[in-house]
């Protein structure tokens, strides 16, 4: 018993991610580490979860005109252990890491009306076969089966950590295209373009009847006899891209970790949209990613700030993986104005829930530009009422 003992405490010392911070790792191949030992901070104080800003203002008055090292002084004053979507920028990455901060690149993928208006092929198709609308102003999903843009973004990936030495990489909008950020969502089915048609063909092994002529018809018939087949291809689509991703980062530098910003939904909410319409299956995901970001905007959605916590809860049990909810802090949709004590209340209810093992406030801008909200945050990330 005593050897037996002795060999489990060495197990658990050797395992892989013992020792490791907030996250749990994964094989720096890419591959899933089904057995990955996992190293949690769930039950620790809100001192030990991780602060990230997202973004980082230079231009804000907090920031304008100080140097790197002051900079990162300043973040750490207000309690910031972590930037994502931090600038590009060697000296400023190291004078972060300097002072004990960490630095994560994010990156959209699947977005752009710029890809729409250069290569029209990405210009997702709905079940009538036609293009799909612009839901909002600005915001343009691209089909995610594109074989070109998969390349650039890889190849971008492979880059950006060749070129800069970022401690991990946040994945945004990394689905099918839908405005979720609404009270009443705004969903298309899509994509039913020729790619997607052909590629969905090969993989689910099945023949289009030769009466199907036009897209709408081929459109509808999956929908009537292979739904259950086309939302797995949907969601396959996505898992699949974020392996390669994570295989492309882990190339350059095996230890730095993959984040996604994730729709807030269940998978019973909107109909099962976040499966059926997205294609984003955190469960498979978690396969692949280390930390999980819902995107917990309370009021872009409508909801009670609980929400943000029960959201949070939900996650941790789907995936079994940290989890770092992105909370608001601006003042948006209009004309909602946040007050400090909404900012500093959500701030605390993201690091307080259960499943979290951290928060970020969209945007750091957002919460400097405002006297009070950012009192609000140096607050809530110091733990003072
Ligand atoms: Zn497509």
């Amino acid at each position: 018993m005593k050897a037996a003992n002795s060999l489990l405490v060495l197990l658990i010392l050797f395992a892989p991610g013992f020792g490791a911070d907030h996250t749990t790792r994964i094989h720096a191949n890419g591959e899933p580490a089904r057995l990955t030992f996992t190293s949690t901070i769930i039950g620790a104080t809100t001192m030990d979860k991780v602060k990230c800003a997202f973004g980082l203002p230079l231009d804000s008055k907090p920031f304008k005109g100080k140097t790197y090292a002051e900079v990162a002084k300043l973040l750490k004053e207000m309690g910031i252990t972590a930037v994502c979507a931090c600038p590009q920028d060697t000296e400023l990455i190291r004078e972060l890491h300097r002072a004990g901060i960490k630095a994560y690149a994010e990156m959209g993928m699947f977005v752009g009306k710029r890809h729409w208006e250069a290569h029209p092929e990405s210009h997702p198709i709905n079940a009538e076969g036609k293009p799909i609308g612009e839901p909002h102003p600005g915001y343009c999903g691209v089909c995610p089966n594109q074989e070109w843009l998969r390349k650039e973004i890889l190849d971008k990936v492979a880059d950006r950590f060749q070129t800069f030495e970022y401690d991990g990489l946040w994945l945004d909008f990394i689905r099918y295209p839908g405005r979720w950020e609404e009270k009443k969502p705004i969903l298309e089915e899509c994509c039913f373009c020729d790619v997607c048609l052909g590629k969905f063909a090969g993989s689910s092994n099945i023949s289009y009847p030769a009466n199907l002529k036009s897209t709408k018809d081929k459109a509808q018939w999956i929908l009537a006899n292979h739904r259950q087949e086309w939302v797995q291809f949907k969601c396959d689509t996505i898992t699949d891209f974020v392996r390669q991703i994570r295989k492309a980062m882990a190339r350059e530098n095996s230890d730095a970790i993959l984040g996604i910003f994730n729709v807030p939904w269940t998978r019973d909410e909107f109909d099962g949209a976040v499966l059926n319409h997205l294609g984003q299956d955190v469960k498979a995901l978690a396969g692949y990613v280390d930390v999980f970001s819902p995107m917990v905007y309370h009021r872009y959605c409508r909801r009670p700030m609980r929400w943000i916590a029960e959201y949070t809860d939900w996650v941790r049990q789907a995936t079994g993986r940290p989890v770092w909810p992105i909370v608001q802090v601006c003042d948006e949709p209009k004309p909602v104005k946040m007050s400090g004590d909404e900012v500093y209340r959500t701030l605390r209810t993201g690091l307080e829930a259960d499943g979290s093992s951290g928060v970020m406030p969209f945007t750091l801008k957002h919460a400097v530009d405002d006297p009070a909200k950012l009192d609000a945050l140096r607050k809530a990330f110091s733990g003072q009422k």
